[in-house]
């Protein structure tokens, strides 16, 4: 290093929460100019304890900003929350194009009505809700406690707001000839999709007591999308299910679902190789991904049962 002289200085903060390092770095260049930068990144030692969420994330941590400005200045530069912010900001964005420009993004028949439009768009609206709410709740989540807190409640509502419009416009066309159908199995959509809102927002739902509650709760709703795919298969049988709501792209969207489910729980890999995977391929990030997969799995069986529904002339909806 002959050009730059580099010099660290430590000095111990006494917060709330212990001690905190915070260093500045002085770099001396070769015409003179000193220029001190912040430093911007820190280890699971150092963060304070609210922070602290995943064991194996060894380092990349934004610590406690208490400032929005430098909450979203960290868009800017690599951490251990980018992967988790871009994987849902980036797709939340496509997802909204389409609603702004559906007139060229979805296939039009003659029979198409304002109520396709309604519905497809619906979906792609609650995915976008679902996939900014998170990117958001990533962004803030180094915020503060009482910020984060709320993050995590929009993230909650967020995942509500994705299954009840993947239910529901499925179901518009799945059931298009069978309005009780439609009807009996959106509505419970929604009241799931309403208990889930309450329990999530409710502070004496958050509580430590209810949360096997809450988990039990969200499990339900998930499970619930099953009742219609049976009720379908023994009311029209096995190969026209199939066909109404695209069974194969539903249970590969299940797949997805469940196996991001499953890896945020067991927090794999990282697990295996704490401090690998701080900044690239942890299971929160998978798990990300893969909820962006299984949404677009969703759109294929939509858009498939749109098409069905438009182009063997039975466009005409009994309702
Ligand atoms: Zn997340």
């Amino acid at each position: 290093m002959d050009e730059t002289e580099v010099t660290q200085r430590s000095k111990s903060v006494a917060t709330k929460e212990g001690l905190m390092t915070e260093d500045t770095t002085l770099i001396s260049t070769s015409t003179g100019i000193k220029t001190k930068t912040k430093r911007r990144l820190y280890t699971w030692d150092e963060i304070p304890e609210w922070q602290r969420d995943n064991e194996h994330i060894r380092s990349g941590y934004v610590s406690e900003t208490k400032s929005l400005k430098e909450c979203f200045c960290s868009l800017f530069y690599l951490h251990n929350e980018s992967v988790n912010i871009y994987t849902h900001f980036l797709p939340g964005l496509c997802f909204l194009g389409v609603v702004l420009f559906d007139n060229y993004a979805i296939k039009k028949y003659d029979t198409t009505t304002w109520i396709d439009y309604a519905m497809i768009d619906f979906f792609f609206l609650g995915g976008f809700t679902c996939l900014m709410m998170s990117s958001l709740f990533h962004c803030l989540k180094c915020h503060s406690i009482e910020v984060a807190t709320f993050g995590n409640k929009l993230d909650y509502l967020g995942i509500v707001a994705l299954v009840v419009s993947s239910m529901v416009s499925l179901l518009y066309y799945g059931f298009h000839d069978n309005k009780p159908y439609f009807f009996t199995f959106s509505g419970l959509t929604v009241l799931f999709g309403a208990c889930c809102t309450v329990a999530s927002l409710k502070e004496r739902f958050r509580s430590r007591e209810w949360r096997a509650y809450r988990a039990a709760l969200f499990v339900a709703f998930g499970l619930s999308a099953l009742l219609p795919v049976i009720a379908g298969l023994i009311r029209y049988g096995f190969e026209e299910t199939c066909a109404r709501i695209q069974l194969k792209w539903i249970v590969l969207e299940g797949i997805f679902y469940i196996t991001g489910a499953v890896l945020y729980g067991t927090r794999f890999p990282e697990c295996l190789s704490p401090g690998i995977f701080d900044i690239w391929g942890n299971s929160h990030q998978i798990f990300h991904v893969l909820v962006v997969v299984a949404a677009l799995c969703h759109l294929k069986a939509l858009l498939r049962t749109y098409e069905l529904v438009h182009s063997t002339g039975l466009g005409t909806h009994s309702f």
